[in-house]
């Protein structure tokens, strides 16, 4: 079985392999909303299980939010080889140097584990097998032996890398042949290993885990299953983001805008029982929006807890340079507690629906008169 390249580098890097920050998003908002999070320009690439990916256009970089958003509709809507694109790994962009290749393998003919390496990463290597398979080494542990680290070095020599690279790049063949072992790989592969100037880094990662070993690894297994859309998001011409619990209750609170003179910039329904993550989501995703004034966020608790809310938007207030004023209405499940974190924290709320659209609109007025 093969795992999608997120899986592959938690477990490398559980290994003690260097990887980048990133993380997975299942649809555009949320990869603007990881983007702007980490506040660094991003690659953002499709996890699918077949390699190419880059030729393919399904590797992109982006500089800010708005093209994350905007690259990340481009990729989702693709199809690789015949697979769709479901997910996406939005990483932090590395400052590739040079591109090294690695992979950990299982040579049927000589009935052995091979490790294949090259100081010529990247492209792929049954090109470079073909055109310079002098420069692509092959070496063969005993696997009936501990695989030592002498021997990894002596890989890395052979490569033919820098001398100061030849110590961090044993390490890492080292610990991808202790991966391949410990998880009964087929294949464990890292393609481009780049050099950055913070050192060696695995930019891309495979793992083939055999399948007659799967009941052995059923952790692995399990982190293929990713979770499910978290908001539901449309994008509006208006300029009051309008965030909800429950699609009725947004649409509802969009019609008491609109009721009132104002435009909703957004829809955007943060489900049943939302975390203090979805909030922080829900709010980043809005406040990514240049046209967005003013928010209102409506929450009638039921399954969603008033005061995991209220701590909700108080962290993701914390976490956003954007000052935006932000309406919220709260009340049902445990209000009286979401209303006291929300008064110590000195943010105003409402309970009437009502009002609080009211108010959202003609803040977004005075804002507009002002002219900001
Ligand atoms: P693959 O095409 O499916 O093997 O996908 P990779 O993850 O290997 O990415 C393809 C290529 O994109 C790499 O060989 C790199 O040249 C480039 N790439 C991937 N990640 C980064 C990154 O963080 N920074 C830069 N500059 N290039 C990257
Ligand atoms: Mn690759």
């Amino acid at each position: 079985m093969r795992f999608f390249e997120n899986v592959a580098k938690t477990i490398f890097h559980n290994e003690g392999i260097p990887i980048l920050e990133g993380h997975v998003a299942n649809y555009p908002e949320e990869a603007m909303a990881i983007s702007s999070e980490m506040g660094v320009p991003v690659v953002i690439k499709a996890q699918v299980l077949t390699g190419g990916r880059g030729k393919a256009g399904g590797v992109k970089f982006a500089d800010n939010p708005g093209e994350a958003l905007k690259v990340s509709e481009e990729i989702l809507g693709m199809e690789i080889k015949g697979e769709k694109v479901k997910h996406l790994l939005v990483e932090e962009k590395a400052e590739i140097l040079h591109e090294f290749f690695v992979t950990v393998s299982v040579d049927r003919g000589a009935r052995r584990p091979v490790i294949i390496a090259s100081k010529e990463g990247g492209i792929e290597i049954e090109n470079l097998a073909k055109t310079n398979p002098e420069k692509i080494i092959k070496y063969y542990p005993n696997p009936l032996l501990e695989f030592l680290p002498y021997e990894a070095r002596e890989v890395a020599r052979k490569m033919e890398v820098p001398s100061e690279l030849i110590s961090p790049m044993g390490d890492i063949i080292w610990k991808l042949y202790n991966v391949f072992t410990k998880y009964d790989a087929d294949t464990a592969e890292i393609n481009p290993l780049v050099l950055t100037p913070k050192g060696l880094i695995a930019a891309d990662a495979k793992m083939v885990v055999e399948n007659d070993s799967l009941f052995r690894h059923q952790d692995l297994v399990d982190r293929m299953h990713y979770k499910k859309k978290a908001v539901d998001f449309v994008q509006l011409d208006g300029d009051i983001a309008v965030i909800g619990n429950g699609a009725g209750l947004t649409l509802t609170a969009m019609d008491m805008i609109k009721l009132n003179g104002g435009e909703p910039a957004t829809f955007l329904d943060i489900g049943g029982g939302a975390s203090e993550h979805i909030i922080n989501q829900a709010l980043s995703i809005v406040l990514n929006y240049e046209r967005v004034k003013v928010v209102f966020l409506n929450v009638l608790g039921g399954i969603t807890k008033a005061d995991d809310v209220a701590r909700g938007v108080i962290k993701a207030l914390e976490d956003t340079d954007r000052k935006v004023p932000i309406v919220i209405r709260l009340t049902g499940t445990n209000e009286e507690e979401g209303q006291r974190i929300l008064e110590e924290a000195g943010i105003p709320f409402e309970t009437s629906m009502e009002k609080a659209a009211l108010k959202a609109v003609e803040l977004c007025e005075e804002i507009k008169a002002e002219g900001k």
